[in-house]
């Protein structure tokens, strides 16, 4: 038997080995994945079943179909808007589109950690930009990564830390001669998009997702919007039939609901407004403000470390996110809490109660 190990991409056996966690049974409070709480609603589960009657059929025209609708809601013109297996994939793919090996990309930290996992897969060089105290954007650090780089990351609400950036930041930003990807999968809990002053600018994609507030995380559907030229480039890149059809019909009928939506949303400013009253009466916990659907709460004055008062909640059926292994925030002593269901959060308060008493 000869080893296949001398194969490898040099990139690809640098990366972490994947650590595969045995599924868990008793979970209470899934608070670990920044979801929506709800599971999707019959009439559309129906409407999917009728959809998989068309299951051997490739997916073609729902793939279009979907980008069509986008375009019309969001007032652009269809070769404006690509659909992808979730936000994901087209964060795959802008970097496949611009960035060849040894390319870099600027990161401003902590973020996402899907930006570096992607950028290192390519071959590219990721510059990381810390971001300021509060997690607001180092605009002229980042500008000045932005000048040498062939794309910038923005997330905005930026994940894990909830805070949004102002138009005039990312605009800042823009203005260099890089591709800019402008990360709005948390919109929808903020107070408003940058997608209208993005829109003149050529060079900055908007990713967005229907994961988070339109409850399809798996079904995987995630969209770009930018300039005819930039979308046109990565729709190049883009395999035929990213997204099943089921998955693009699930999307429409999200569009085509958008009380369902408001409702997702509602529930979890509602969610977010009740746990941060509460964590707020918590002296060993700092809890950010946050415009997204999950809070990054500081715990260091508990005594335990993230991974301790992890393990703790797990052991009560909660799930929640150690945020040890983001760049940029100091290990052990940070937490990431999705915004459940109302029983999920009174659960993973009651949790704390008794953890921290
Ligand atoms: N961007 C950000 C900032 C995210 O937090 C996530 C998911 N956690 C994604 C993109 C990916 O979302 P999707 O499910 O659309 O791939």
């Amino acid at each position: 038997m000869w080893d296949i190990a001398p194969l490898v991409r040099p990139v690809v056996d640098s990366l972490p080995p994947y650590f595969m966690p045995k599924p868990k049974a008793g979970i209470k409070a899934r608070l670990a994945s920044n979801e929506s709480p709800l599971p999707l609603p019959s009439a559309a589960v129906e409407e999917l079943a009728e959809e998989l009657r068309n299951a051997n059929r490739y997916p073609a025209s729902c793939e279009q179909r979907l980008e069509f609708k986008l375009a019309e809601e969001l007032g652009v013109d269809p070769t404006q808007v690509l659909v992808g297996a979730g936000s994901d994939q087209l964060l795959d793919l802008l970097i496949r589109t611009f960035v060849d090996a040894g390319d870099r990309i600027a990161i401003p930290i902590p973020t996402f950690p899907m930006y570096e996992f992607f950028t290192v897969l390519a071959g590219g060089k990721p510059i990381f930009v810390r971001r300021a105290e509060d997690f607001s954007l180092d605009v002229e650090k980042l500008r000045r990564a932005a000048r040498n780089a062939k794309l910038a990351f923005i997330a905005s609400p930026n994940n894990p830390t909830g805070n949004a950036s102002p138009p005039e930041d990312v605009e800042e930003v823009a203005r260099e001669k890089a591709i800019i990807a402008l990360d709005e999968a948390y919109v929808d809990f903020a107070d408003g998009s940058l997608l209208d002053s993005a829109l003149s600018y050529d060079n900055i994609a908007i990713l967005r997702t229907f994961s988070k507030a339109f409850g399809l995380a798996g079904l995987r559907v995630g969209y770009m919007v930018g300039s005819k030229r930039l979308v046109g480039f990565v729709r190049r890149a883009r395999p035929p039939f990213s997204i099943s059809s089921v998955a693009a019909r699930a999307a429409e009928w999200m569009l085509e609901n958008p009380e369902y939506v408001r409702s997702v949303v509602e529930l979890v400013k509602r969610g977010r407004a009740y746990l941060t009253e509460k964590l707020g009466k918590f002296a060993q916990l700092k809890a950010f403000p946050s415009k997204a659907n999950f809070l990054l709460v500081d715990v260091r004055r508990s005594g335990l470390s993230s991974a301790k008062l992890a393990e703790e909640l797990a052991s009560r059926g909660i799930l929640i996110r150690d945020c040890t292994g983001f760049r940029g925030l100091e290990p052990g002593c940070y937490i990431r809490v999705t915004i459940g269901a109302m029983e999920e959060n009174e659960l993973f308060v009651n949790a704390l109660e008794e953890i921290l008493s």
